[in-house]
C-alpha cells in the first residue's frame, strides 16, 4: 500500500463489538483478567494499551520499520534512546541539534557518563572526525534539515560511516517526516519523533517516538517506555492518530506554501538572504533532493535592520502568530536569537549563524496570498 492508504488504514480496524468505522478510545488503565495471568494481552495501560499499539503500528508502517513505541513527548523518546547506552558510551550529535536535544546530551546524559561529541559541520568527513575523538563510539544522533538554519546531511554517507565502526544511526526526522524523508531506508537504524509538529499537526498535543528498522534494536526502549514510564495518554495518541490521516495532503501544501513564499521573498528587497532546502542555490539542495521527496514547510529569513528590525517584524504579523513550535496547519513565525535558541550561550549561538537578524517561518496551509499579504505588511513596518 501506499503511503497516505497506510497512514489512514494501518492499526484502525472497525470495532469488533459495534462495527464502529473508528476505533474507540481506550481509556482504561486496567483490563480484566479471567483467571489471574489469563488475558488478551493488555494488563495496565502503562505497558500496553490499544490505542497506542494503533498509533505504534501506523507511524511503524509509514517510516517502513519493523518496531515503534510512542512516548510522552519528542524529548522522552529521544531519552529513552540515550538511557539504552551505557555510561562510557560515545555520542556523536550532528552541528545544529534541536536545542532540547542538545540540553538532554549536555546536561544530562554527559552527568550520567555518555562521552558526547558533535560533528563541526555538516559533511560526512565532519562526523568521522567527531567518531575519531571517543574512546567508544556507539551512537551518532542525526538532525537533517537542522533548525534554524535547515542545513541538509547526507544520511545515506554519514550511516556508512557509522556502521563501519559499529555505530547506530539515529535521526531525528520532526522536521521532514516520514512522507518527505525515510531513513530508515537510507541506512539509518533508528528515527525519533517529536510528534508535536507535523505527525499531529494542529499544535494541540505534544507526543514523541521512536521507530526502528529491526525489532531488535527496539528492544531497550521498549523495556524503558515501561520501566521509566514517559508513555503518552490514550488520548493524545488517538489525536497524533487522527493527525497522521492527512500527513501526506497537509505535507504538499506545506510544501507548496513554502516553496512559493521562498521565492518570492527573494524578489522582496529587505529580505537579504532566504534559506530554503528547495532553492538552487542552498548549499544542501542537491543531497536534500536525492534523500527528500519535497523541500518542508520550513523557511528561514535574514532580515535587513538587524535584530531590532526583526523583532519589529514578529511583533506585526496579524494572521501569522508569533510563537515556538513548528508543524500546524497555522503558519508561525519566530526569532531563534531570543526564543528557541536564547538558551545557547552568545558566542556559541553566533558562530553557528543564529544572529538577532534571523526569523524563522513555519509555513502553514493557509491561503497563500493571505499568508503573502501579512509577511508584507510586517515587513514594510519592520523597516521603518
Ligand atoms: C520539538 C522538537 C523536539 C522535541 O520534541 P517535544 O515533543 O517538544 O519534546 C525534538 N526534535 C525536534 C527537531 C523538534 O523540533
Amino acid at each position: 500500500m501506499e503511503f497516505s492508504t497506510r497512514a489512514i488504514h494501518v492499526g484502525q480496524h472497525p470495532e469488533p463489538v459495534t462495527g464502529a468505522t473508528i476505533p474507540p478510545l481506550f481509556l482504561s488503565t486496567t483490563f480484566t483478567q479471567s483467571a489471574p495471568g489469563e488475558h488478551k494481552g493488555f494488563e495496565y495501560s502503562r505497558s500496553r494499551n490499544p490505542t497506542r499499539d494503533a498509533l505504534e503500528a501506523c507511524l511503524a508502517s509509514l517510516e517502513e520499520g519493523e518496531a515503534c513505541a510512542a512516548f510522552s513527548s519528542g524529548l522522552a523518546a529521544s531519552a529513552a534512546v540515550l538511557q539504552s547506552l551505557h555510561p562510557g558510551d560515545g555520542v556523536v550529535g550532528g552541528h545544529d541539534l534541536y536545542g532540547g536535544s542538545y540540553r538532554l546530551l549536555e546536561q544530562v546524559f554527559r552527568p550520567w557518563g555518555l562521552q558526547v561529541a558533535y560533528a563541526a559541520g555538516t559533511s560526512p568527513e565532519a562526523y568521522a572526525k567527531a567518531l575519531e575523538s571517543l574512546a567508544r563510539p556507539r551512537l551518532v544522533w542525526v538532525e537533517t534539515p537542522t533548525n534554524p538554519l535547515l542545513d541538509i546531511v547526507d544520511i545515506q554517507r554519514v550511516a556508512a560511516i557509522a556502521h563501519a565502526l559499529g555505530c547506530l544511526v539515529v535521526v531525528d526526522n520532526t522536521f521532514a517526516t516520514p512522507y518527505l524523508q525515510q531513513p530508515l531506508k537510507l541506512g539509518a537504524d533508528l528515527v525519533v519523533h517529536s510528534t508535536t509538529k507535523y505527525l499531529s499537526g494542529h499544535s494541540d498535543v505534544v507526543g514523541g517516538a521512536v521507530v526502528a528498522r529491526e525489532a531488535k534494536h527496539l528492544e531497550k526502549v521498549r523495556f524503558l517506555q515501561n520501566a521509566t514510564g514517559a508513555v503518552p495518554g490514550a488520548m493524545d495518541c488517538y489525536l497524533v492518530q487522527r493527525g497522521l490521516k492527512t500527513l501526506g495532503i497537509r505535507m504538499e501544501k506545506h510544501c507548496a506554501n513554502a516553496q512559493s513564499i521562498a521565492a518570492e521573498l527573494l524578489t522582496w528587497k529587505p529580505i537579504r538572504e532566504v534559506i530554503y532546502p528547495g532553492m538552487g542555490g542552498h548549499r544542501g539542495h542537491a543531497i536534500a533532493r536525492r534523500q527528500m521527496r519535497a523541500f518542508g514547510g520550513m523557511l528561514t529569513v535574514r532580515l535587513d535592520g538587524g535584530e531590532l528590525a526583526a523583532k519589529r517584524f514578529c511583533s506585526r504579523l496579524r494572521l501569522i502568530a508569533c510563537a515556538e513550535s513548528l508543524g500546524g496547519v497555522e503558519s508561525l513565525c519566530s526569532h531563534p536569537a531570543t526564543m528557541t535558541h536564547a538558551s545557547i550561550p552568545p558566542d556559541v549561538r553566533e558562530s553557528h549563524g543564529i544572529t538577532g537578524d534571523l526569523i524563522r517561518l513555519s509555513v502553514g496551509i493557509e491561503d497563500i496570498a493571505d499568508i503573502q499579504a501579512d509577511l508584507a505588511q510586517a515587513l514594510r513596518v519592520s523597516q521603518q
